[in-house]
């Protein structure tokens, strides 16, 4: 079962020509959310193939232009090609009046519903359950109401052993219900136990966005565990002071709270634009957890 992103923009807030505006797009079970969407995210999705119109859902982590401005162009984009197809748009308080706004002095009426959700929790909510996968919203420390994500898959179903089914002769019934985790009662009454007929579960796999936010360690219980953690990485040590001032991250205090919340990766990201190259930024990182990586406009990274 697919799980990736798809970085579109891996830049802070002013864009360069090698990294973009905050923005990526994760694939799940066949769905794409686009979560954040900065200037020029609807260009990015063309430049690395993704379709417009495929978008299922954005999740805006916060109102700062460099998250948000794109979205009211993109949300143009689909209505100039035609969507008919509904879309659901999670946004902090004032989202929805912006966009509001923006289309009625232009003139735009959307040919599609878009369903906004305002997010307003102060501890970690679900705020979408779907068959197969549920996204958890928290509060972050920032300059504006800010919301990092965490994706997680439900637990798969087991998966039968080869020839099992052949063997006891089990009907579609018995096969759904043995992959629900139940034992098998054959017609004499024997009971053969759910580990002799099933493979080891695979795990349910997660992800966590966190952008943009100040160093604080209450985010360490949400992320625990998580395979794939992506994390700002505003700022290098030698500006730990406006990391402070400006509610951001530094390289290696990303890394303090991956180590400490035992996930599986790091992937910084949000580099401000004074670094051309940001080698330094991720050896800080990894002095103090080495899986990690750095971002790059159009990489694509596996949760497994
Ligand atoms: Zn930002
Ligand atoms: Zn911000």
């Amino acid at each position: 079962m697919e799980f990736n992103i798809l970085v579109l923009g891996s830049g802070a807030a002013t864009p360069t020509f090698a990294r973009h505006c905050s923005s990526q797009l994760v694939s799940i079970c066949g769905n794409r959310i686009l979560i954040d969407c900065g200037e020029y995210t609807q260009s990015q999705l063309r430049k690395y193939h993704q379709k417009i119109q495929g978008v299922k859902m954005v999740l805006i982590s916060h109102l700062h232009g460099d998250h948000f401005f794109g979205l009211p162009g993109l949300l143009s984009t689909m209505h100039l090609l035609g969507r008919t197809e509904p879309l659901k748009v999670f946004a902090p308080k004032g989202g929805r009046e912006a966009i509001q706004l923006l289309f009625s002095v232009s003139g735009t009426e959307l040919r599609f519903p878009v369903e906004f959700i305002e997010l307003d929790c102060s501890e970690p909510t679900v705020i979408l359950q779907e068959h197969f996968y549920h996204i958890t919203a928290f509060p972050m420390q920032h300059s504006l109401p800010c919301f990092g994500f965490l994706i997680k898959e439900e637990p798969p179903l087991l998966n039968l052993r080869p020839l099992v089914r052949l063997h006891y002769n089990m009907t579609n019934e018995d096969c759904v219900s043995v992959k629900e985790g139940n034992d098998l009662t054959l017609e004499d009454g024997t009971v053969i136990p759910n580990s002799e007929l099933t493979l080891p579960r695979r795990k349910a796999r997660s992800y966590a966005y966190c952008c943009d936010t100040a160093f604080d360690e209450s985010l360490v219980p949400i992320l625990q565990g998580v395979d794939l953690l992506c994390m700002e990485s505003t700022f290098d040590e030698a500006f730990s002071a406006m990391a402070v001032e400006r509610f951001h991250c530094t390289a290696s205090q990303s890394a303090t709270i991956a180590q400490r919340a035992g996930v599986g990766r790091l992937l910084l990201t949000h580099f401000s634009a004074r670094y051309r190259e940001i080698e330094p930024l991720l050896s800080e990182a990894t002095a103090v957890f080495p899986n990690t990586l750095a971002a790059e406009d159009g990489g694509r990274y596996e949760i497994v």
